[in-house]
């Protein structure tokens, strides 16, 4: 079997032009034009890089984007008066502040200070226990981008048994939620599925693996999942973006993999495009919540 490549950059294309026709219809209606802030601390490369690339995306789909740095040397104090006048601030919809910020600076509160009617992201406690009982203010980026591509292509989840491997807040935890739950709205329809999520601590992962219908990578370790870990015909997402010999290869061994799988998405190219867009979706939404 050689598994179907599930192209992550061209659903996230569609995904935008949708996003830039809802702009320009909100905005022609004379709704204001929807802004996201970005808050870059410290000169971190790969942050610089993700940063950067927001910000375009959100001028390809006729949004604002407003970057503000700090130097590495700012205090948790400094940034959680930013944070409070950008809360303040009428013309700014949604903020997203990039981590990791600097170790100096308690990551927690100023996360936590991110007014949940801003928070893009959907990291703040309110918007995690809006979505735990099934009625989310704003899907987690990621975990929303997986469930799109797997809308899209049309996999249909109801019953089926998705094992992810990793439990972080950012992408496995919500991911879990967001499967269990009956619709999640925003277009990506098809959950209700049986969802077990596996760590670092579980016994025997292979064993568990083998029996995903849909098996989500999202470890941070590369090529974590190999072939004999994937049971035949099932579709593999791979969220893992790592750095190796200076290129960036998933938590999936692509090749061997492939010939298992009945579709696999490739990094890069895969699950990443997607995060962008599902952030310029929630900036849109939170432009809309907030100007109702
Ligand atoms: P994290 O380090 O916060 O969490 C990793 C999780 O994997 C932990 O729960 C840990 O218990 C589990 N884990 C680690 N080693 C394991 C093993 N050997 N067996 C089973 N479980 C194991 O990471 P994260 O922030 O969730 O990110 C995971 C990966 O996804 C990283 O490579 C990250 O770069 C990538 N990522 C990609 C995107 C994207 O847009 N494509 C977004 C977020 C994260």
């Amino acid at each position: 079997m050689t598994a179907r490549v599930l192209d992550g950059k061209a659903t996230a294309a569609a995904l935008r032009e949708e996003i830039a026709s809802e702009v320009s219809r909100w905005t022609d209606a004379g709704g204001p034009v929807p802004t996201l802030a970005a808050v870059l601390v410290g000169e971190d490369p790969a942050s610089q890089i993700y940063v950067r690339s927001k910000e375009r995306a959100c001028g390809k789909v006729g949004m604002a984007s407003r970057l503000i740095r700090r130097p590495a040397e700012t205090t948790t104090d400094e940034l959680l008066q930013l944070l409070a006048d950008l809360n303040a601030d009428s013309q700014i919809n949604g903020i997203l502040v990039q981590l990791p910020l600097p170790s100096g600076i308690d990551s927690q509160r100023v996360l936590d200070a991110v007014s949940p009617l801003k928070d893009v992201d959907a990291f703040a406690p309110e918007n995690v226990g809006l979505l735990v009982q099934g009625r989310p203010r704003y899907l987690p980026c990621t975990p929303h981008g997986i469930m799109q591509i797997l809308a899209r292509y049309e996999f249909d989840l109801v019953g089926e048994h998705v094992v992810i491997v990793g439990r972080s807040n950012i992408v496995g935890k919500p991911l879990a939620n967001m499967l269990l739950q009956r619709d999640i709205g925003f277009g990506a329809k098809m959950a209700n599925a049986t969802v077990t999520v596996c760590h670092s601590q579980s016994r025997d992962l292979a064993a568990i693996t083998r029996t995903a219908d849909v098996l989500v990578a999202a470890a941070g370790r590369p090529r974590l999942i190999t072939a004999d870990m994937v049971k035949m015909g099932a579709v593999v997402v791979d969220v893992g973006m790592n750095r190796s010999e200076d290129k960036l290869v998933g938590d999936v061994d692509y090749q061997a993999v492939s010939e298992v799988a009945a579709a696999i998405t490739p990094v890069p190219g895969g699950i990443g495009p997607l995060t962008i867009a599902m952030l310029l979706r929630n900036t849109l939404t939170a432009c809309k919540h907030q100007n109702a």
